[in-house]
Formats: structure tokens, sequence, C-alpha cells
């Protein structure tokens, strides 16, 4: 493993110590990203979000009038609250061949690589531009892109290509599952327990819909439908918090729980749902109703990414194989924004530094060597974009 200092380590360590967790504002790091591109003569577009707090940020290096090749990455990192961290995360520490602190693998490594390179790619003539797009709110459900999508279909050029720097260990990963993230609120009618008939128990209406998303969940990995190179090769479908009642001898009159379905590229997740619904539709709430008129339950949509699948074909995929010297590309279990720039028609693969294993722990890590990969990559990337 090489011990020497990548170039883009200064940046990792500035970019580290922006504690932009998607909760909180991220406008310090995109402030000193812009004027660290405006010093490199640099224009950067900042979009903002609703409330003004956040922003995404879309630069060009090279001529703006012909499509390019999109470098992107999100700026924000998940939570440390809870976590047994040994130093503090939020400064870059360098030890034993690797850099810690909170998104140094997912994802300020890549994006430190990018900037890295935007001194020397300012001095070159580009034939085929570069663009860096940097986004918040990836962690929380791929929210902040979105703006920037939308932002970048208004524009006269958008990119021809792009690639998301999540940590794939520099590996072209060319799919990846969808998800949609569900909260169903079950309402009830309460009362004394001793009296439990008069009531609707909104805890055992839930389990009734928890026990069939379990069923469903179970036909999904014996019947599929199935796609090789994913691990689980199908949809997978949980529920992963419930809450409910107030005490024992109340019977309850609220519960709520969350469910999540992980969908195939091409596995449309939606009849899933409708599965869910009209077990409640036509069997509970009916049931519910004749005791209590107020009963209900309501689906709400939390979070929803579509999947990534890119054709191996494509020159995006050859471009990442050659930059990387990777003969094979992969298929992700995780879910990255490469599924949305596919959707606003911009084709993507996945490749970045430092591996899914290393991110949202404590003590999170990425090793040098696979900065130094990175930055293989990307110098080989812009003599392919300079002008002969
Ligand atoms: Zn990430």
């Amino acid at each position: 493993m090489s011990e020497s200092r990548p170039d883009c380590l200064p940046l990792l360590e500035a970019l580290t110590a922006f504690p932009t967790i998607s909760a909180d504002s991220n406008l310090p790091l995109i402030a000193y990203v812009q004027a660290y591109l405006a010093e490199h003569g640099i224009e950067a577009d900042l979009i903002y979000d609703e409330t003004g707090k956040k922003a995404n940020l879309y630069a060009t290096i090279g001529p703006k009038d012909r499509p390019g090749i999109c470098l992107s990455g999100h700026t924000d990192v998940v939570p440390v609250a809870g976590q047994d961290w040994t130093t503090d995360p939020f400064m870059a520490d360098r030890r034993n061949g690797r850099i810690h602190g909170r998104g140094t693998c997912d994802m300020k490594g890549f994006v430190a690589g990018v900037l890295a390179l935007v001194p020397k790619a300012a001095q070159r003539t580009l034939s085929t531009p570069l663009h860096i797009a940097l986004s918040h709110d990836e962690e929380v459900g791929c929210l902040g892109v979105r703006n920037l999508l939308a932002w970048l279909g208004d524009q006269p050029v958008k990119p021809a290509m792009c690639i998301v720097g999540e940590p794939t260990v520099m590996t072209p990963v060319i799919a990846h599952k969808g998800k949609i993230a569900m909260r169903c609120t079950v309402t009830g009618v309460e009362c004394h327990s001793s009296l439990a008939p008069e009531g609707v128990n909104a805890i055992h209406y839930a389990a009734d819909l928890v026990a069939l998303i379990r069923r469903m969940a179970g036909r999904l990995a014996a019947d599929g439908p199935f796609e090789a190179g994913f691990a689980p090769a199908h949809t997978t479908m949980q529920v992963g918090t419930v809450s409910g009642g107030s005490a024992l001898n109340i019977v309850p009159g609220q519960c709520r729980f969350d469910f999540e379905i992980r969908h195939l590229p091409s596995h449309d997740p939606m009849p899933l749902v409708d599965e869910a619904r009209a077990l409640a539709e036509t069997a509970l709430l009916p049931e519910m109703r004749r005791i209590g008129a107020d009963a209900g339950i309501a689906f709400a949509e939390l979070v929803r990414y579509p999947g990534l699948a890119t054709d191996e074909r494509h020159p995006v995929v050859e471009l990442a194989k050659g930059l990387s010297g990777a003969n094979d590309v992969g298929k992700a279990a995780f879910g990255t924004e490469a599924g949305l720039f596919q959707r606003a028609g911009i084709p993507t693969v996945v490749c970045g530094p430092g591996s899914i294993a290393q991110a949202h722990k404590p003590d999170e890590f990425i090793e040098i060597d696979q900065l130094h990969r990175l930055e293989t990559f990307l110098d080989r990337l812009l003599d392919r974009v300079t002008a002969s």
C-alpha cells in the first residue's frame, strides 16, 4: 500500500471539517468549494432548497457549449450521535494507511479528488467539458439532487454522461436497487381493555399488515423476479420500526409502522404497496368500521428513488472501465443518486474510492491507496478530455 501523500489530502481534511450532517446546513462547505473553484477561474451555480439553508453546486470546466462528463457527489454525511468514535469525527485523522473521519469514505474522499483535479484541468484546453455536481440531502432519500436535475433540465446543455463517486472500491457499478419507504398509520378505537370487543385494536390490525408484508417478503425470495449480480438477487421487503399503544389495560387506538421495499431496477414496487393497501381496504377497514366509524389505515410515502440499470455496452461503462482499469462491472445493493441521473436522461455509472462497508460507521475511514487510485482515474479522465 502506497504511503505517499495524495494530492487531495488537504482538501479531504478541509471537507471533513465541515460537519455537514444531512439535518444541518451545507452552505459553509458549498461556499468553501465555490471560493476554491473561483480561485481557479471556475464559476459555479448554486441551486438552493426551499429553506435556503442548503444548496447543490454545479460547475463546468472547459467549453460550456457542449455536453461533457459529470462527476457527481453528495456533500452531506450521516450522523455521529450514539456512535463510539475514538477520534473527532470532523477532524480527518491519518493512521495506518487510512484517513479516518465522518464522510471520508462516503463520500468526501471522491469530492476531494475531483476538487484536486481542478487546478490541473483549469490549465488545460479541454475538448470535452468536465462538470462537477455536488448535492445535499443524499443520505435522507436522494432529496437534493432532484432540484439539481430539474435545474439542469432547463439548461441549454446537460451532461452526456455521469460518474457518481459513491464508494465501490473503484469498480464501475452499472446497476443498483431502487427503494420505496412507506409509513402506515393505523387508527383504532380506544377503550378499557376489559371491554376489548367494544374497541378497535390498532396494534392487531397493524399486525395483520405486518404479517402480510412478511409473507410477501418470503414470496419474493422464493418466486422472484430474480436478477443475477445482485445479492440478494430479488426484491426485498421489511418492516423496520413499529410503535403503538400506551398501556396494557387500554385497547390501543394508534399503531404506526414503517416498511421499505428495495426493488430490482426492473421491478415496479407499486403493485407490492398496492397489495398491502388492498388488504387494508377490502378486509381490515370494513371490519374496523363496523365498530368505529372513524377507524382508519393511512399509507404515506416517506422516501422513494429509482434503481439504476445502465447498459453494459454504453460508452459511460467503457469509460469507467478504461479509467479504473477494471475488467468487470458490478451491481450494488445500496442505493445512490445514479438512478435519478439515469431517469433524467444522463447515462450513469457509480465508481468511487473506498468501500461501502466502511461507510456510516464509527471511525469511518478511507484507505490512502484508494485515494491514489481515484487520482489515477481522474488524471486519466483529464487526459481523455484534453484537446490534442
Ligand atoms: Zn453516499
